[in-house]
Order: structure tokens, then C-alpha cells, then sequence
């Protein structure tokens, strides 16, 4: 008789993470392996925004999972810190978005689901944060969120062990580890990032997965209290005297994951464009991460074909914080052979690329 766990899940990511922690919930017996430290690579670097939704009423799959994740953060930051004592700085912040002449429609995308918004004259805006130029039409987003990354992920990790899940960091994945007589679980969760195709290309490849790089600054002084965002660029404040402000958008880099000095001085610009105090503010550190980009923006979340027992989920490229809890609940219903609770068609392997389509967020 084998002694193996239910679930072997490879990539100990946020995804990866979340899926352990989901599944143990459910008394599946999970291991989580990873070729490095836990939790070390995109998800740590990333900005941790949780913009809003409404999983009864979002447009597409897509939307669903980021409404699941907007709707039951709030729940998992509280269990988690109830099972380990570890706050992962989840906070209902707010934003203020400006939106461009080319995003005129987004307000309506975020009428038809439900968001919360409102549109505010430059005054309103001004009174609310200390902005100096306006690069659009302001709204306000009152629940927007954010959660600190390495918090979370320390607080998911300890949430793990809690619940039993075996961890295994710095351990190489072997080939034979799929099929007996050497295999080592039941089920599998490949979800190792912008670097999947280095597991799952033994079976099936992904051929547009792509790493796509993102600088981030961190800057030390008065900031403005709300997130903001313009297009794919953002600040973040931590509420503690640091400001994220991200981020770029760097297929190019490759597999690359070094900071330039260009980007990050072009970062702070933007920063102190948009929220003036900011020019007395330092810079503490700036860093990169690899997200895992799928061609067409929407992720892989399915098994994989001829491989009915290994699923696969990776691609969430600028939205895996938001996306986690909908990727999770999705890959339990999965494994544990349920109705899925969202049209997951629509993440499979073998998808015809899904055309563009404007998004309620760009962040
Ligand atoms: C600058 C930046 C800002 C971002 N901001 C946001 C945001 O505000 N909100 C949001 O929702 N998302 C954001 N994201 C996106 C989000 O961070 C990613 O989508 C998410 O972290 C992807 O998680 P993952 O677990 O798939 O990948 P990763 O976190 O990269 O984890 C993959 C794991 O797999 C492991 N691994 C790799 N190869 C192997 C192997 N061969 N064997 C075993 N293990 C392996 C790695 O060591 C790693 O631990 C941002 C990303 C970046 C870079």
C-alpha cells in the first residue's frame, strides 16, 4: 500500500498556497513541494491590490474569480489570523482610479456587477488625497483593498502547517514523480508560476506561458492614504510611511528579474507627479518579480490532457493575489470531482485564445 498524500501540489506560490490551504481545509491530505524558499518569487514581489467584485453578477469567468477573492478575503485574512496569530495586513483602503478618454466604458462594467463608485469633480479628488496632476477622470473605488504580500504569504505558510500540509522547500521536482512506480500522490497541482512549463512540459506544454517582468519602488514618507491608480501604474500605501509604486510591464526581460535604474527612476517621477508630498520621500528598495502571463491574460486552471489526475494553475499575471481564493475553490472542485461553481471552460488547457476585452481593472 502506498503512502502517499491525496494532493502533491508543485509551486509553493500564492496559487500553490492557497490550493494547499483550501484543500487541507477539506481534509485532503496536501504536500507542497518547491524548488526554492517558499513564496519567494512573484507573489512576494507583487502589490497586493484587491480591487472589488461581485461573483453573482461579474460578466465572465473571470470576473467571477476576482469577485470571489474581493468577497471572501475579509474571511480568510480573520481565519488566518485566528489560526496562527499573523496579520496579513488585508485593509479596505479605497482607491481613487483615473480613468482615460480609452476607458470610458469601465464605469459601466463596474455599474453591471455592483461595484461601489463614484465619480469625483478634481476638487473632490484633491480634498480626499493631496493629488498634483490629474491624469484623467477621478472616481473613487471605496472598496478597494489591499493585502501585504509577505504577510500574507507567512500567515498562509504557518495557516499550512496548522492544518497539516507537509511542506517541502528547496526539493527538485524528479520526472518519474507522475507515474508509479515512483509516484508520490494521488492528484497534482502544477502551479509553479512562469516557470510551469519546466514541470508540466514533460507532459503537455503551454506554449504562450511567458514570464512577464514588474519593477516595483518602495518610497519612505508622507503619502496619500488611498490606493491610486492610472492605467497599469498605481500607488500603494502601506499606512505605515511606505508607498509601493509599481509597476512596469516587461515581457522583454525574459526570465530576467533585476531592477533597471531607468524604470525605477521613471516610477518614482510618476509617484511624485501624482502625489507631490512624495518628493520629500526616499527610496528604500525596489525589486522585480516574473508574473506568470498566459497569450491571451487569463489563466490556466485545468487538468492536463491524457493527465486526468494533474491539474494545472498558473497565468494569473497581474491579478494571482485577487484571483487565489476563486483559483483554489476552483481547483478543489476539481479534485474533489464537484459541480465547479464557475464555467471553467473558459481557464482550460486547450482553449481556443479568448479575444480581448476590456476589464473592470487593469491592476
Ligand atoms: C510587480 C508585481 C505587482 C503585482 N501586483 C499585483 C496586485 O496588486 N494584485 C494581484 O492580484 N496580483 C499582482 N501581481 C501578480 C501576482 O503577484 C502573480 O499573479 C502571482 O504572484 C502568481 O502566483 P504564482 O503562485 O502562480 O507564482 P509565483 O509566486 O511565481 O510562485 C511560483 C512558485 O513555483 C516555484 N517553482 C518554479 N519552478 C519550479 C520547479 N521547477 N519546481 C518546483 N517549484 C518551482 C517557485 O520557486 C515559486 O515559489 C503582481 C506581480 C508583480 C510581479
Amino acid at each position: 500500500m502506498a503512502h502517499y498524500p491525496d494532493v502533491a501540489i508543485f509551486g509553493g506560490g500564492i496559487i500553490g498556497l492557497t490550493c494547499a490551504y483550501y484543500l487541507a481545509h477539506e481534509g485532503v491530505a496536501v504536500a507542497v513541494y518547491d524548488r526554492g524558499a517558499l513564496g519567494q518569487e512573484a507573489s512576494w514581489a507583487g502589490a497586493g491590490i484587491v480591487p472589488p467584485g461581485n461573483p453573482a453578477r461579474a460578466a465572465s469567468p473571470l470576473d467571477q474569480l476576482r469577485g470571489l477573492g474581493a468577497e471572501q478575503f475579509p474571511r480568510l485574512s480573520a481565519e488566518l489570523r485566528e489560526l496562527t496569530g499573523l496579520d496579513n495586513g488585508y485593509r479596505r483602503c479605497g482607491a481613487i482610479e483615473f480613468l482615460s478618454a480609452a476607458e470610458a466604458e469601465v464605469p459601466n462594467l463596474w455599474a453591471a456587477e455592483g461595484i461601489a463608485f463614484e465619480r469625483l469633480s478634481v476638487t473632490a479628488a484633491r480634498q480626499l488625497e493631496p493629488l498634483g496632476e490629474i491624469p484623467g477622470e477621478p472616481y473613487l473605488l471605496p472598496d478597494c483593498a489591499q493585502v501585504r504580500n509577505p504577510w500574507h504569504l507567512r500567515a498562509l505558510i504557518a495557516a499550512c502547517q496548522r492544518r497539516g500540509v507537509k511542506l517541502y522547500p528547496h526539493t527538485t521536482i524528479r520526472d518519474d514523480w507522475f507515474t508509479r512506480p515512483n509516484r508520490i500522490a494521488a492528484r497534482y497541482v502544477i502551479a509553479a508560476g512562469a516557470w510551469t512549463n519546466d514541470i508540466v512540459g514533460r507532459l503537455w506544454q503551454l506554449p504562450d506561458l511567458h514570464p512577464v517582468r514588474g519593477q516595483i519602488a518602495l518610497l519612505r514618507g508622507a503619502s496619500c492614504s488611498r490606493i491610486v491608480m492610472v492605467g497599469k501604474r498605481y500607488l500603494v500605501p502601506r499606512g505605515d510611511g511606505l508607498t509601493l509604486v509599481g509597476s512596469t510591464e516587461e515581457p522583454e526581460a525574459g526570465f530576467v528579474k533585476e531592477t533597471t535604474s531607468d524604470a525605477i527612476a521613471a516610477l518614482v517621477r510618476f509617484a511624485q507627479q501624482l502625489v507631490p508630498v512624495l518628493q520629500q520621500a526616499t527610496l528604500e528598495r525596489a525589486w522585480a518579480g516574473l508574473r506568470p502571463a498566459s497569450g491571451d491574460g487569463v489563466p490556466y486552471i485545468g487538468p492536463v490532457p491524457g493527465w486526468p489526475a494533474v491539474v494545472v494553475a498558473t497565468g494569473h499575471f497581474r491579478a494571482g493575489v485577487q484571483l487565489s481564493i476563486g483559483t483554489a475553490q476552483v481547483v478543489s472542485d476539481m479534485l474533489l470531482e464537484r459541480p465547479p461553481r464557475i464555467a471553467v471552460e473558459a481557464f482550460a488547457l486547450t482553449r481556443a485564445p479568448q479575444p480581448p476585452r476590456l476589464s473592470a481593472f487593469r491592476s
